[in-house]
């Protein structure tokens, strides 16, 4: 591969005496890995499972690598099952220096596809709220479609840009994370496209968005919050440079350091990189704390209508068919789509939010058919009824594959268990289970 020769002299002096060993390994296998999600699974029960043997990686505390060639993944029963993310290893240091305590509220400004999206609902383990942003509407998607799989309950799904999200929601997160595009230096191994688009003019424009994005994300944190920056590129312009412009333009924001024993030392204490040479492909992160001490900021939320609508008896009907346990949130009805939404949430409406909370339902005539993602995020034991498969069945590979298979409980809607997590549902009846695996989601 022929590597610009402005970007082999910025690796040189980034580099020093270990650019040459970074440069040969141009011919060895890019890194892979997962980061397991918690909100389905734990490491140690997961591990066993997989058709592949996965390492702890030195970034993430639930990150591992997995062999180079391991195919079909996103096939796997266990993938479709939200078990885990797949990730470039380095990708997942970021994450874990946010140091998410229990009911945080976290803003994930630039999120899609949603690696780190899903690393957060999984540190938050169900408490406070994620808010995942993607500005690209249709990145957003797949953002989406990450977080059902996941079974991400308690978030936000928005596409907005990121000055008109964070100064309507000005000091309500207590940890923000800027995953902000750039020049993609740490994709060179792996992607040909990433180094034909590379340009000195490119790395200087990423660093002008990269501190617009980052100016807004100082808005939207509260006093003594947390904001961690990241990118996946080595550039000294993009990532050091672009570190002290913000601290300058911000004086409300001063370092916090980083202590995490990964990559190798920046010259600034509270920033890492990753390179090949450190075991990913590539990553740059640093961390800031918002001087102050006063308590996030809290709006109203829009007031209750008083009648429930027809749509909202129906889905509370559909809630206590299926669940023991009722899950909780706000019942809301929009149109004829029944939603679950956090508590506590401000107006939304000028925000490009896409889903806040949960599609619950869907009417169909004077019938509320419920939704994948319902299913998604349950737990086995709040389901009335569950079929249990094992990921390695014949019966597991059929419901992926949108096929029916038998059922011997009760009719009725029935939660799909795959190695004890909720992957989808059918429709029991007659010993059958109708098959409502989405068509998009299906393998072939
Ligand atoms: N955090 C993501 C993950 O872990 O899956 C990856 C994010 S990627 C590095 C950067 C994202 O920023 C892209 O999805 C891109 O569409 C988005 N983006 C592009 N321009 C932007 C802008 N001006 N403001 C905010 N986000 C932007």
């Amino acid at each position: 591969m022929e590597l610009p020769s402005e970007y082999k002299s910025e690796i040189r002096r980034i580099l020093k005496d270990d650019a040459d060993r970074y440069f040969e390994l141009f011919d060895s296998a890019p890194f892979r890995g997962i980061s397991v999600n918690r909100l389905k699974i734990t490491p140690e029960k997961l591990l066993p499972l997989l058709p592949f043997e996965a390492t702890l990686s030195p970034f993430y505390a639930d990150g591992f690598y997995i062999p180079s060639d391991a195919e079909g993944i996103g096939r796997h029963a266990l993938h479709h099952a939200g078990a885990f993310y797949v990730q470039e290893p380095s990708a997942s240091c970021a994450a874990g220096l946010l140091g998410i305590e229990e009911g945080d509220r976290v803003l994930d400004l630039c999120a899609a596809p949603g690696g780190k999206s899903s690393q957060i609902a999984s540190l938050l383990g169900g408490t406070g709220l994620i808010w995942s942003n993607e500005v690209v509407k249709n990145r957003a998607g797949v953002l989406l479609s990450n977080f059902e799989r996941m079974g991400i309950y308690s978030g936000v799904v928005s596409s907005a840009r990121p000055d008109v999200l964070c100064s309507a929601l000005e000091g309500w997160f207590d940890r923000v994370l800027v995953d902000a595009p750039c020049s993609g230096e740490g994709m060179f191994r792996k992607d040909n496209s990433a180094v034909n688009e590379w340009s000195r003019e490119h790395v200087c424009s990423c660093a002008v968005r990269q501190l617009e994005i980052l100016k807004s994300a100082v808005l939207a944190l509260r006093e003594g919050g947390v904001l961690v920056y990241s990118t996946c590129t080595f550039s000294e312009e993009e990532n050091e440079m672009t570190v002290s412009r913000l601290l300058e333009e911000c004086p409300e924001l001063e370092p916090y350091d980083i202590s995490e024993p990964f990559g190798r030392r920046t010259s600034l204490a509270n920033a890492a990189r990753i390179t090949p040479l450190e075991g990913g492909e590539g990553h740059f992160a640093a961390r800031f704390k918002k001087r102050g001490n006063s308590p996030r900021r809290e709006f109203t939320s829009p007031a209750r209508r008083g009648k429930q609508s027809d749509c909202e008896s129906l889905g509370e009907e559909m809630l206590k068919d299926i669940f023991v346990d009722l899950p909780s949130g706000r019942r809301m009805c929009i149109g004829d789509k029944f939603y679950i939404v956090p508590e506590g949430l401000p107006e939304l409406s000028g925000l490009g939010v896409i889903r806040a909370g949960v599609l619950a339902g869907e009417m169909h005539g004077r019938r509320m058919e419920p939704a994948h993602s319902l299913f998604t995020c349950a737990k086995p034991s709040s389901l009335k009824r569950t079929i249990e498969l094992s990921s390695s069945s014949p019966e597991c590979a059929a419901f992926l594959h949108g096929e029916e298979i038998d059922c011997s409980g009760e009719p009725g809607y029935t939660g799909v268990v795959i190695d004890g997590m909720t992957t989808g549902f059918g429709k029991c009846s007659g010993g059958r289970l109708k098959n409502k695996y989405p068509k998009g989601l299906r393998n072939c």
